[in-house]
């Protein structure tokens, strides 16, 4: 009675924790993207450059044809800004609006109003920072709100200090490291609830963990559910003669009323 997909969330998220094959493939997939992205490799790095970038960074390459390997690269590329920070350096590979740089937010959710009207969303750092100031080309003339906007942008975005090379690291653990194990939690894209741990943690048998798992997300089934899925039946506790739900067979049906 519940989604196979949800099935597949962590425990802590509101699934069983069964593993689940794609998000895992693309966790680690991303480590590939991660090494490029710090320059951490060998010869199948060097052959990437050459063939692929061309002198481009990793997330502003559009190139989509190639090896099997470097399409797949293509299709999960971007995944990697669930939890890369860009600290200070060169900005040469820093996409300006796209890349979390800004306090690990990328500025195309903090200014959403002059995203919207950007000449090319995915322009480089390198490319629009002047001496002075940011050199950032619209659309159409800014109106009064967009104004603001890039008047709070300017005050609140420095402009980059030549330093070194970018440098990255990765926001979803202590250290800064890539994890495939971080990476996959981030890909459930579904916030912890921390109200299921004491479920979990609980010294009861499995099997009366999941009956309650079920109940708490209403997915017994009970005749509501049934019918809702074209079961046999109706939806109509014996007993009461109103509607049965997993709430009612536990706690108000005179059944259980009696019991508690
Ligand atoms: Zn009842």
């Amino acid at each position: 009675m519940v989604k196979w997909a949800d099935i597949c969330l962590p425990k802590d998220r509101g699934g069983l924790g069964i593993p689940a094959s794609r998000r895992m493939n693309v966790a680690l997939m991303l480590r590939w993207v991660w090494q490029i992205l710090q320059g951490d490799g060998g010869l199948w790095l060097q052959l990437i450059k050459a063939k692929y970038l061309q002198g481009r960074p990793l997330l502003a390459c559009s190139l989509a044809t190639g090896s099997q390997f470097w399409k797949s690269i293509q299709a999960i590329k971007n995944d990697i800004r669930l939890g890369l920070q860009i600290s200070v350096g060169n900005w040469v590979g820093t996409q300006f609006r796209l890349d979390p740089w800004l306090d690990g937010e990328p500025l195309r959710l903090r200014f959403p109003m002059l995203f919207a009207i950007c000449g090319d969303p995915a322009a480089l750092v390198s490319t629009i920072a002047r001496e002075d100031r940011w050199h950032v080309a619209f659309r159409r003339p800014l109106g009064p709100a967009e104004v603001h906007e890039w008047e709070v942008l300017q005050q609140l975005v420095p402009l980059p200090v030549l330093t070194g090379r970018d440098f990255v690291s990765w926001g979803l653990s202590p250290l800064g490291e890539f994890s495939v194990s971080s990476t996959y939690f981030a890909l459930c894209r579904v916030p912890v609830l921390p109200w299921l741990s004491p479920l979990w943690k609980a010294p009861l048998p499995l099997k009366i963990k999941i009956f309650v798992w079920q109940l708490l997300r209403d997915c017994l089934p009970s005749g509501t559910e049934v019918l809702k899925r074209h079961g046999p039946g109706n939806d109509i506790c014996p007993l009461c003669h109103v509607p049965e739900t997993g709430t009612h067979i536990l706690f108000s049906c005179v059944a259980a009323q009696a019991l508690w």
